[in-house]
């Protein structure tokens, strides 16, 4: 069906003949994630070998090449586990054999969705935070709605950082070769056997990329990697590391990325029938798009190879920040990238592309406005977004007024089968009827939550937290020996924590903007609330990049208060968060908090994983949460603008503390003869029916079919 399914069949069928008859089926699952969204697809895996799965992060293809083969003998013979096997087999077959959704496009015509991460599954570390989940998410609801889709990114040998934090509270870094090799991926080959590749002008090199490919249930995830022999070692560098803190290195990425990225879907032979740039990282794709559009066409009509480009793109941002958005000089770019501004056919037409007011040539250039310039529709993530979007990005479009700038909006969404785990899948599965979670994105679905007994609603929320709790003692106690803290305080990690207790959760990426600090600036309030008569117990998480001193300085801030009377066993920073980590988060914190300095929260979507769990949100009116609070399904904080950001960090710390106490505290405790927090239970059932259709990604996706791949 795809490019690749002959390397994919091969791979399958090397590892299926390591294996015992009866769990051949087993291999073909292996390599394709789906199972990661199956009811029972990592139960099952983790039934074959629990400590191997887990000390592989829940790699299905090493923990079928690892695990003793006497284990796997064992395994075979019980009939119950075999019979498990073949129903999860013949799952993903049924799921694999639906008609595709007749939409704009077509499996031979399909949506090119082209970014720098991809967070698909926790033994995949090609991703960072918030964007690349989000990728991992349209792919897995491409493959859900049986949209035609091909995922296009980059193989980062070392991927993302993992995180260890030093007994002073101070972040350090250090990577891991994840090994393609044993990653559930294949390496595309050409006819004559050997690899497929593509070359790509950076730095005076032509730097060869070859391509893996992961699927993603119906949706193949074609991945480029220029660790060969041919490259030089700068070259060779290129795909090592996600975010790169080299800016000459980032741009070679962006250049493999986009270049490399339209060569290869070439060279797969895939005709997209649109690309879609997720975020500006593979904007510089657009040159190689033009050259194709130039080709053969009597010189002099650039309006018209222009015309075919934007045809070809439709492009998605992110950052409301004009310094989030990456800019470069030219002495930078010119070196990097002079061959492929080549392909522009002059460098300051290159540049001027690249820039706000183009005319101006003392301006750096990024990736956003170029790709604003070269698509044929943009939108931002949330509605608030789109308004900061298009003021932010009016003088790209000079005589139109604000309202006009032709950036629309379409909300994120999370994948409900990824994030909905544990006890409150289980019990949604139960009440919202046989194949509810094909429907997710109506509300008639989700109101079925409102005839679920109270209790059984509080007994799958307090599930969930005693699940989280036992995560939490197991990870905060080996965090702590590890970094050489006092035995009582790691002990206290472990059986501080209540499974009764209020649990609060805010975990993300640790940029400034996200303002963990402001749990930090009232210390005397914040620690009352873990230390009073009703406590609540803090569990936080997230990583600084490793360049943001000033976010590296927040996590100490907050780590300095760990020695206050109750803190060691209420409070705990768990170290290194990934995706795995952010599912138990999501799953079993009662409330999730969120704090982004407005208006600088494009979307955010951890709160949206949280509701799916029960979870109630408390977060600044920002994002997706200024559209998606309505006074009854969470708590809000003033979402206003302050220049003076000491004043509002203060305003906002003082909002946060009072709703703490005065609202949250007392709602938790206010319990019926049965020991059931009716009040709270209803604000459950209202967050999950509002907020529950309009954030999957189901809703999202569909929205990127009619109003964004469709042409207008
Ligand atoms: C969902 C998620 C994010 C995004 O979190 P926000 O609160 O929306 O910024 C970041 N990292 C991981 C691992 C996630 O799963």
């Amino acid at each position: 069906m795809f490019p690749g399914d002959s390397d994919i069949e091969r791979a399958v069928a090397d590892l299926a003949q390591t294996l015992p008859e009866p769990l051949r089926a087993l291999a073909r699952i292996a390599y394709d994630y789906r199972w990661a969204w199956s009811a029972d697809g990592a139960a099952t895996f983790r039934a074959l070998d629990p400590d191997r799965w887990a000390r592989t992060g829940a790699n299905p293809r090493r923990t079928l090449t690892e695990m003793p083969h006497a284990r796997l003998e064992q395994v075979a013979g019980d009939a119950a586990f075999v019979a498990r096997v073949e129903r999860l087999a013949r799952e993903l077959r049924a799921d694999r054999e639906r008609p595709w959704l007749a939409c704009a496009a077509s499996p031979e015509r399909p949506v090119a969705f082209c970014c720098a991460e991809f967070g698909v599954h926790g033994s995949l570390p090609i991703y960072s935070g918030g964007l690349g989940i989000l990728a991992g998410d349209i792919l897995k609801e491409a493959s859900d709605l049986a949209l035609p889709m091909v995922g296009v990114g980059l193989l980062y040998r070392t991927g993302y950082f993992h995180q260890r934090i030093d007994v002073t509270g101070y972040q350090h870094e250090y990577w891991l070769d994840a090994d393609p090799e044993r990653l559930p991926c294949v390496r595309v080959s050409a006819g004559d056997g050997q690899a497929l590749t593509v070359t790509v002008p950076v730095n005076g090199e032509d730097v060869v990329a070859q391509i893996w490919r992961v699927d993603v249930g119906r949706v193949p995830l074609y991945l480029l990697d220029t660790d060969r022999p041919e490259n030089s070692a700068v070259g060779r560098w290129i795909t090592s590391r996600l975010y790169e803190s080299n800016r000459a290195i980032r741009l070679a990425q962006y250049a493999v990325l986009g270049v490399g990225g339209v060569r290869a879907l070439r060279a797969l032979g895939i005709q997209p029938c649109v690309h879609h740039f997720n975020e500006g990282h593979p904007a510089l794709g657009v040159f190689e798009l033009l050259a194709h559009a130039r080709a053969g066409r009597p010189a002099g009509d650039d309006e018209a190879a222009w015309r075919r480009v934007r045809d070809q793109v439709v492009f998605t941002t992110h950052t409301p920040v004009a310094a989030g958005n990456e800019t470069y000089h030219r002495n930078e770019l010119l070196p990097m990238l002079g061959r492929v501004a080549d392909l522009a056919g002059d460098h300051e037409r290159f540049l001027a592309l690249g820039r706000m007011d183009s005319a101006n040539r003392d301006q750096p250039s990024g990736f956003t406005a170029l790709a604003l310039r070269a698509s044929r529709q943009a939108n931002a993530v949330s509605r608030r977004h789109g308004e900061v979007a298009r003021a932010m990005w009016q003088p790209l479009f000079p005589g139109r007024a604000v309202e006009g700038v032709p950036i629309g909006h379409v909300t994120n969404g999370v994948h409900v089968p990824t994030w909905l785990q544990g006890p409150m899948r289980e019990l949604l599965d139960r009440h919202l009827g046989a194949g509810w979670l094909s429907r997710a994105d109506r509300p008639e679905t989700w109101a079925a939550v409102n005839d679920i007994p109270a209790a059984e609603l509080w007994a799958a929320r307090c599930a969930a937290r005693q699940q989280l709790v036992e995560m939490v003692a197991q990870r905060a106690t080996g965090d702590r020996l590890r970094r050489g803290e006092p035995l009582a305080y790691a002990q206290a990690g472990g059986s501080g924590f209540d499974p009764g207790r209020l649990t609060i959760g805010f975990a993300r990426r640790l940029a400034t903007y996200k303002r963990l600090h402001l749990l930090a600036v009232m210390p005397e309030r914040a620690v009352a609330l873990v230390a009073g008569e009703r406590p609540v117990q803090f569990v936080f998480a997230g990583k600084a990049h490793p360049d943001d001193h000033e976010a590296k300085e927040v996590v100490r801030r907050v780590f300095a208060l760990k020695g206050a009377r109750g803190v060691a066993g209420r409070a705990a920073f768990l170290e290194d968060y990934d995706i795995a980590l952010a599912g138990q988060l999501v799953a079993g914190c009662d409330v999730w908090v969120n704090l982004p300095r407005p208006p600088l929260e494009a979307s955010g979507t951890s709160g949206m994983k949280s509701v799916l769990g029960g979870g109630l949100q408390l977060s600044v009116l920002d994002g997706w949460w200024a559209e998606a609070y309505d006074g009854g399904n969470g708590w809000a904080i003033d979402g206003s603008v302050d220049a003076d950001h000491a004043a509002q960090d203060w305003r906002d710390a003082s909002a946060l503390f009072a709703l703490l106490e005065q609202q949250v505290v007392p709602m938790f405790h206010d319990r019926d003869a049965d020991g059931v927090p009716q009040r709270w239970v209803a604000m459950m059932r209202r967050s999950l029916t509002t907020h529950g259709p309009r954030f999957s990604a189901k809703r999202m996706l569909r929205e990127y079919a009619d109003r964004v791949y469709r042409r207008g």
